[in-house]
């Protein structure tokens, strides 16, 4: 007997109104009705051609049919003879990656610019492999160029610079990739910039679906130190302490980095997180908002720009926004208001019956 087979490579991911294919060999994204995301899982590897075939006496034939062809059309399905089903295992959700912190991003300003410096030389960031570095507008070129030099002497394994536009670096470099923005970069570039970042980020990469699952990609494993040596997990966090300054040791670098304080964000998956629970988009989605807890509930003081209950965005005609669609109660959960968000999706999408 034959069987119908979803790819292990792609995944269902179901939200409040719909549910999305994340297809990661060919990053393709696919938003689907939660009927057939339904579907696909009771029937993955249990229905038979025979079977679909058959469908044709079924009062919801059309549909099924159609969502059948769509499936096979776009590669998300395959048929397979049952007894070689074996072959095909699910792909495996450990989470496994080597390094304790994925990037070490840095203000560089004269005033941290000779304590990291000093870091470099002293192999306080020996395990790191990846390096995000700001350069304030006063650090002259030739301590930029200085200092790419003796990273590119460590371990490295990718240098972003990010430098006002009009100063050029002549440094070259396999693994450095410089940025060159159009605006000043003064102490307060973080504050000024990415607060202002509207739309959450997206990726369609299976490595963020399975750290998403476990942890907050945009704080784990992230350290940034600020333009006077401060210590935080990213520009956005609270200042918990620390000061590079005071580090002359890679051991106690890396127990600093290791304490809970820097760590506080880890695990607050988009799942923990009202809202973005039960949006669609949250195993791909990376957004640099610092979740908040009241009682035992997170969430973000401002809404997204995405509305998972109706499938909008702000740009998009009839939008409406998040607190429209429900309210927060006394605890800090998000209560949706089903009838009134019913009601929207009908008159934005028409009724489905
Ligand atoms: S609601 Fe917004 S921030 Fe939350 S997962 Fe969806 S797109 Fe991302």
């Amino acid at each position: 007997m034959k069987v119908i087979k979803l790819f292990s490579d792609i995944l269902v991911v179901d939200g409040f109104q719909r549910s999305l294919i994340q297809d990661y060999n060919r990053k393709k994204t696919f938003f689907i009705p939660l009927e057939l995301s339904d579907l696909i899982k009771r029937y993955d590897g249990k229905i038979s051609i025979n079977q679909i075939n058959k469908l044709k006496k079924h009062k919801q034939k059309n549909i099924y049919i159609e969502y059948y062809e769509f499936l096979k059309e776009n590669d998300i399905i395959f048929i397979v003879e049952d007894s070689l089903q074996n072959l095909f295992p699910k792909i495996s959700k450990k989470y496994e990656l080597p390094f304790n912190i994925d990037c070490l991003t840095i203000l560089l300003s004269n005033i941290n610019y000779t304590i990291i410096y000093k870091a470099f030389e002293k192999g306080l960031f020996n395990t790191i492999a990846c390096f995000s570095i700001t350069c304030c507008d006063e650090v002259h070129l030739k301590d930029i160029h200085a200092l790419i030099d003796i990273i590119s002497r460590s371990e490295a394994r990718y240098v972003k610079i990010t430098i006002q536009k009009d100063r050029h670096l002549t440094y070259k470099n396999s693994l450095l990739l410089i940025e060159y923005i159009d605006i000043s970069i003064k102490y307060n570039f973080f504050q000024e910039i990415v607060y202002q970042i509207k739309y959450p980020k997206f990726s369609n990469i299976f490595a963020l679906y399975i750290e998403s699952l476990y942890y907050n990609p945009y704080f784990h494993k992230q350290i940034f130190i600020d333009y006077d040596g401060a210590i935080k997990n990213t520009p956005e966090t609270e200042d918990v302490g620390f000061n590079i300054k005071f580090i002359n040791k890679e051991s106690t670098f890396e127990k600093i980095v290791n304490n809970s304080s820097l760590k506080r964000y880890d695990k607050i998956t988009k799942d923990k997180i009202e809202i973005c629970k039960v949006c669609e988009m949250r195993y791909m989605c990376i957004n640099n908002k610092v979740p908040q807890k009241k009682g035992q509930y997170w969430y973000y003081q401002t809404s997204c720009i995405y509305n998972p209950f109706i499938c909008k965005w702000a740009d998009d005609e009839n939008f409406v926004p998040i607190e429209e669609c429900g309210y927060f109660d006394k605890s800090f959960r998000f209560v949706p208001d089903y009838e009134k968000i019913d009601l929207l999706n009908k008159t934005i999408w028409g009724d489905k019956e």
